[in-house]
């Protein structure tokens, strides 16, 4: 295990349990208490879209590219596909996901306590970073979707859509980013990606967006400052989630583990600007990065985990030092 600065190391209890709906060997997955209330009618499982046009090709990728320049969308490098129009429909209240036992077994009721859990700790955080909060939607959908930022497969990887400020999440993603990245499989490293597309909403909702320019590219962009800030926020959310609670005061998720934070710094690494050029085989070009390097992105997701979101801004930070 990499010694990382200052991370707080809680230890396993040796409690051999199953979880997550897993075997027994994946004690490393992050827990919610059994009896906490997860439930929250803000997140949603959009049915399946048929029949959605979806190009794979040079016009597809150039015109998300230009979108995720325009609205600081999550390409994430993997790859994308927009379609033609089409109407959202069929969004479902999940309502299957009570309780944080539902969270440890399946992962749409993860995603459901991710939400809770965050939405618990910026209530009380964004004000003190001088934040006024007010609520995203977190959309889980299959294969398609329609944004209010355009239209989405599976291929674009996890987003935030500022225009309607939505967390657009494929939940196959989490498959992908293990098979194509090698990022180890606790499920911290999934809600890692729901906390940092929360980061992105908190920048929404601050105005963080507003007087920068995400065309730019490279060290010290607007663009990587933007995402590594995104990063310290899951941090700062991480080392703060155990003491997020339902409405009857019951934490939703147990005292992270060292091995759990290890989950989230490769699921930050393994989406790493330098990672993803190597992954696909090109030259690595710092200089077309929009997301920061591997170890900027551990950096800053330690950063927050530290210090909390008091330390996340990186606007205020010279290039040399991002
Ligand atoms: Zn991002």
């Amino acid at each position: 295990m990499h010694n990382h600065r200052g991370l707080l190391i809680v230890p396993e209890n040796g409690a051999a349990k199953a979880c997550c709906g897993r075997p027994l060997q994946y004690r490393e997955c992050m827990t919610f208490n059994d009896n906490s209330n997860i439930g929250n009618s803000k997140v949603r499982r959009r049915g399946r879209t048929t029949g959605l046009a979806v190009g794979g090709g040079g016009v597809g990728v150039i015109a998300i590219f230009l979108l995720s320049q325009l609205f600081g969308v999550d390409l994430g490098g993997l790859g994308v596909g927009v379609g033609g129009g089409g109407d959202a429909s069929g969004d479902t209240e999940l309502s299957e996901c009570q309780v944080g036992e539902d969270a440890n077994a399946n992962v749409d009721c993860r995603m459901v306590g991710a939400y809770s859990s965050l939405e618990d700790y910026w209530v009380a955080q964004a004000p003190a970073i001088g934040i006024e909060y007010r609520e995203p939607a977190l959309i889980l959908f299959d294969q398609t979707t329609t944004t209010g930022c355009g239209n989405a497969s599976s291929a674009t990887g996890p987003f935030y859509c500022p225009l309607d400020e939505t967390i657009y999440i494929d939940t196959s993603f989490y498959a992908d980013l293990r098979d194509r990245f090698g990022a180890s499989e606790g499920t911290l490293a999934e809600l890692y990606v729901v906390a940092h597309e929360f980061g992105h909403h908190i920048q929404q909702i601050g105005g963080l967006f507003e007087g920068t320019d995400r065309s730019d590219t490279g060290p010290g962009s607007d663009a990587i400052r933007l995402e590594v800030q995104a990063d310290c926020f899951a941090g700062a959310w991480v080392a703060g989630a155990s003491q997020t609670e339902d409405e009857s005061g019951v934490p939703f998720l147990e005292p992270v583990t060292g091995q759990q934070v290890q989950d989230a710094l490769s699921a930050a690494s393994a989406v790493g600007d330098d990672r993803i050029q190597q992954s696909a085989g090109g030259g690595v070009n710092p200089e077309t990065w929009t997301h920061g390097s591997s170890e900027q992105r551990q950096r800053w997701f330690s950063a927050g985990y530290d210090g909390g979101p008091g330390v996340c801004d990186t606007f205020a930070t010279g290039a040399d030092q991002l």
